[in-house]
């Protein structure tokens, strides 16, 4: 199949559709990672199909969990190369996206694609997530909060459920660890004001991958101690 088959057929699966705009602005961002990639560390996926399926079509569905769709602000948290953001912003281009990492050279490889592929109403930040959501014009303001391959659930609750409104949804794409991660994070999930509503599976055409999507909505306000320092969460994970 070609390419624009594999990806149509992607967001189909989702409800989306795609036509040759969409295509021709993943193709260029594809071209954009490998080139980039020879002297920024973006990715260690650089074959044109893995880059497809690995990554696109991973992140493009996330859509499988449809209420994302009615999201009007969200958030990628630990974006690294643009994962899941740039994908969900291409397919969904009325969303309001922000791109938040740690790694200044990676934001400055997301402004570059942001701009070559025309991309508007999206905004790159570089600092630590547990900074910025102590910061009024970002804490619970957003309708979503996504991330894919930060760090494990407790860790991650803490950098991403402060940005999530009370009512909205925070989605973490995880490996196939995602029970242990649950039983070890869902007293942290619980104390930052979520609440895991369901797990959801995703399957990649054609490929052996095993993902999930833990579905967490927020359900009250999260405590004005949280996050705490940058790096505690990770040091001293919530229990
Ligand atoms: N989400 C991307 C993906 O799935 O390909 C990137 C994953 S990469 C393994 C993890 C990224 O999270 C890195 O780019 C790192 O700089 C960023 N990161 C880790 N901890 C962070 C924090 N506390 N605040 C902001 N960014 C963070």
């Amino acid at each position: 199949m070609e390419y624009f088959d594999i990806m149509n057929s992607a967001c189909s699966d989702v409800g989306l559709s795609m036509d040759n705009k969409i295509y021709e602005k993943f193709i260029d961002y594809k071209e954009l990672i490998k080139f980039w990639n020879e002297k920024v560390n973006l990715t260690a996926i650089i074959d044109d199909e893995q880059i497809i399926k690995k990554h696109f079509i991973d992140c493009i569905k996330i859509f499988k969990f449809s209420p994302l769709k009615e999201a009007k602000s969200i958030i990628d948290v630990g974006t690294g190369a643009g994962f899941p953001g740039i994908p969900i912003k291409i397919v969904k281009p009325d969303v309001n996206m922000i791109l938040l990492d740690s790694l200044n050279k990676r934001i400055n490889f997301l402004n570059e694609v942001i701009n070559k592929i025309d991309l508007k109403n999206i905004t790159t930040i570089h600092g630590r997530a547990e900074d910025f959501s102590r910061k009024s014009e970002y804490r619970e303001k957003c309708d979503a909060a996504v991330s894919r391959a930060v760090a494990n659930l407790a860790v991650l609750s803490e950098l991403c459920i402060p940005y999530v409104r009370v009512g909205g949804y925070f989605v973490a794409m995880k490996g196939p660890s995602v029970d242990d991660e649950i039983k070890e994070g869902k007293n942290a999930v619980s104390i930052l004001g979520g609440k895991i509503e369901d797990i959801v599976k995703i399957e990649i055409e054609n490929s052996d991958l095993n993902h999930n999507l833990v579905i967490i909505k927020k359900v009250k306000e999260t405590p004005k101690v949280y996050p705490r320092k940058a790096g505690t969460a990770a040091k001293k994970p919530l229990k």
